[in-house]
């Protein structure tokens, strides 16, 4: 078999080894249907089971109620920046700003009504997530919306904001499905796959039923959530590979153990990386103000400074590390460890890290 790399991208990203070879093993001729899930009409049954599994195994490992509607869109979380307001902003929205999708999501919101920031850490480059006391929430807003996992800044909340009786929408793209979490606490949530869960090429949405009787008959089709609703999201032709192999990754969930087996192992990789940063005497840092706020998902650090940041880089990438540089707008170093990145790895990142700063 080729040999494979540490992929610490931040996006798109690793997919666990079991899940790609069993895609390889029914890539050519899919459980002797003598095609390709690529190649097989979505309306067809082979199709529909896929399809349908894919959904039920979701709903399984978040406990998702028959309150809620799943959908399997396309257009990223990007379009969802847009769907969101378009179909349950009404009049006014609450915004908290923790990083630049947020940011993001908050500047196609003003597009449709106003916009209400009710936290930011801007102002400190967002290397910490806004305290509850520091919010200023508006009990007349349509909804609140926030981002669970920071992945440029590597902050990430441990529990939602508190946010009264307000729908409370978050945009989950980089942490989704890395720990059990009550869905009934939110109205609306989405998250591209290609993070944490999949391939490029689908957006998973869970929205609470009564929240589409504010989407208005005007919108067009196709950015209604309630066609995809209505449609079981076979309006038009959805991204059937990526919802195949999100469906393998479920399955990938629910065999070894499901959620809080994977927050047990996220929970010690992430450790021993903090752990470790900490413990370098300041060589490695975090860039991440306050401990409670650190990311499991994308832990972001440096090293004493950018020449040699970018001697880790180079150096890790013959180690057979990929993807450790930092997003283009901040810099320093970020590895994510998402749930498929493999517990023997971070401890080959840890080694690599103690013999770099051995060096250097
Ligand atoms: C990557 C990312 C996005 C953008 O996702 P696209 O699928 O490229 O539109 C939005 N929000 C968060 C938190 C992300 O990590």
């Amino acid at each position: 078999m080729e040999k494979r790399v540490y992929n610490l991208s931040a996006g798109p990203a690793i997919l666990p080894e079991e899940v790609l070879l069993e895609a390889q093993k029914e890539f050519f001729s899919y459980k002797g249907s003598g095609m390709s899930v690529m190649e097989m009409s979505h309306r067809g049954k082979i199709y529909d089971q896929i399809h349908q599994e894919a959904e039920a195994d979701l709903r399984s490992l978040l406990n998702i109620g028959d309150n809620y509607s799943v959908l399997f869109l396309q257009g990223g979380a990007t379009l969802q920046f847009s769907m969101v307001p378009m179909n349950i902003l009404k009049g006014k929205a609450d915004y908290i700003l923790t990083g630049a999708w947020a940011k993001k999501a908050a500047k196609e919101a003003k597009k449709i009504g106003s916009v209400n920031i009710a936290g930011s850490t801007e102002s400190e480059n967002f290397n910490r997530l806004p305290r509850q006391d520091e919010l200023k929430l508006d009990s007349e807003a349509s909804y609140v919306h926030f981002t669970s996992n920071n992945t440029i800044f590597g902050t990430q909340y441990r529990t939602e904001p508190e946010v009264g009786n307000i729908p409370l929408v978050c945009d989950t793209s980089s942490d989704m499905l890395h720990k059990k979490f009550d869905v009934n606490k939110y109205a609306l949530i989405y998250a591209g796959a290609q993070k944490n869960m999949g391939p490029s090429g689908c957006t998973l949405v869970i929205v609470r039923k009564d929240m589409l009787e504010r989407s208005d008959d005007s919108l067009h089709t196709y950015l209604n959530y309630k066609t995809h609703a209505e449609s079981n999201s076979l309006y038009n032709t959805p991204p059937t590979f990526s919802i195949y192999i999100m469906g393998l990754v479920y399955k990938w969930l629910l065999k070894n153990g499901g959620l809080d087996w994977i927050y047990k192992v996220n929970s010690e990789k992430a450790g021993m990386l903090y752990d470790f940063i900490d413990g370098s005497d300041g060589f490695y840092k975090s860039a991440v103000a306050v401990k409670e706020d650190r990311s499991l998902m994308n832990v972001t650090f440096s090293t004493p400074n950018e020449d040699l940041d970018k001697k880790f880089i180079a150096e890790s990438a013959v180690k057979g590390f990929s993807g450790l540089k930092g997003h283009r707008s901040v810099g320093g170093l970020r590895a994510s460890i998402y749930n498929a990145f493999p517990q023997k790895g971070v401890e080959d990142l840890v080694e690599f890290m103690k013999d770099f700063k051995a060096k250097n």
